[in-house]
């Protein structure tokens, strides 16, 4: 039996065991997906022995993304652009890392939730790791516009420099939350762990325009700060994070297995899940 893994610091809490089992069972794939806790300073001597051990590839979580990049022999233009991997595929002396996390708020977007992001104006709160990594392949699908707006006004102009390479068809912008005064998005998506805090970025109550779309990465029961406040600024389309980390799962599985697992289904179970208090 083929062996996946997703390795991080806490980990316990992780829903990959639970996604890539389904699909696994859904695709007739003869694996197995555990979770592996890694000392915080002992990633790479857990993926070592897991690749000992027949590993064929792991997840990488919070807070190794970056010091994976180090375990690759090959990154893809989007881990490289990232500068960030959620994603390590062993194939004999070849690791090849990849960033799955982009692409699959992307397709949660565009697919689940019916958002082309085309000739939209999008905004991206927060400059941290989640955001670097979404960066490139929303460019990819070619926005009106792409602002990032973080508390340290700085490290979004730094992921402004990075990316504006990349940025041929859309205007790239970036500031603080105060310099969004005055314009408004139809996609805004909350890349801040603000919610950790239990805080909402604060943000101009005329930020959304008409019919906008309200996005935050996290995800759990109920709306997050992020979405309450701005289902009080009158905003119907809200949706959280957990069609991303499904659509993530699906693009590492392809990756792996060379089939595309159906996400719809496993997407509603984790929240019918989410939806039972333990
Ligand atoms: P980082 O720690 O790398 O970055 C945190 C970001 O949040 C920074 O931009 C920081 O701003 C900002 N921030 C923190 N607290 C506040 C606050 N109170 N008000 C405003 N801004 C704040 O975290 P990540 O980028 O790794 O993760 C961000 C979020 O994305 C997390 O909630 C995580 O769970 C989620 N996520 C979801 C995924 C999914 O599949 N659904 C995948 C990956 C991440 P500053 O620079 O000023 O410190």
């Amino acid at each position: 039996m083929d062996r996946y893994a997703v390795i991080g610091h806490p980990v316990e809490h992780s829903k990959s065991p639970i996604i890539h089992t389904a699909f696994a069972r859904q695709t007739r794939q003869d694996l197995c997906y555990q979770a592996l806790l890694a000392p915080l300073d002992g990633f790479s001597d857990t993926v070592r022995m897991f690749r000992a051990g027949g590993g064929r590839g792991v997840n990488v979580t919070v807070p190794f993304k970056l010091e994976a990049c180090a375990l690759a022999t090959r990154l893809t233009a989007r881990a490289k652009a990232a500068g960030a991997l959620n994603t390590l595929t062993f194939n004999g002396d070849i690791v090849v890392g990849d960033n799955t996390d982009g692409i699959g708020l992307v397709r949660d977007l565009v697919l689940n939730l019916s958002c082309p992001l085309a000739g939209q104006r999008v905004l991206l709160l927060g400059a941290g790791g989640a955001a670097r990594g979404v960066i490139l392949p929303l460019l990819q699908v070619r926005p009106t516009a792409l602002t990032i707006a973080n508390r340290t006004v700085s490290r979004a102009h730094e992921l402004r420099a990075a990316f504006a390479e990349y940025a041929d068809q859309s205007a790239l912008t970036a500031g603080g939350f105060e310099d969004l005064e005055g314009w408004e998005f139809d996609v805004v998506i909350n890349a801040t762990s603000a919610s950790l805090e239990n805080e909402a970025p604060p943000l101009p109550d005329k930020i959304f325009a008409p019919g906008a779309l309200a996005y935050d990465m996290m995800y759990g029961m109920g709306d997050t700060p992020f979405l309450a406040a701005a289902r009080a600024m009158g905003v119907t389309r809200l949706a959280d994070g957990l069609g991303m980390l499904v659509e993530q799962a699906a693009e590492s599985f392809a990756l792996w297995r060379g089939v595309r697992p159906k996400s719809a289904p496993v997407l509603s179970k984790l929240r019918r899940k989410l939806a039972t208090p333990a």
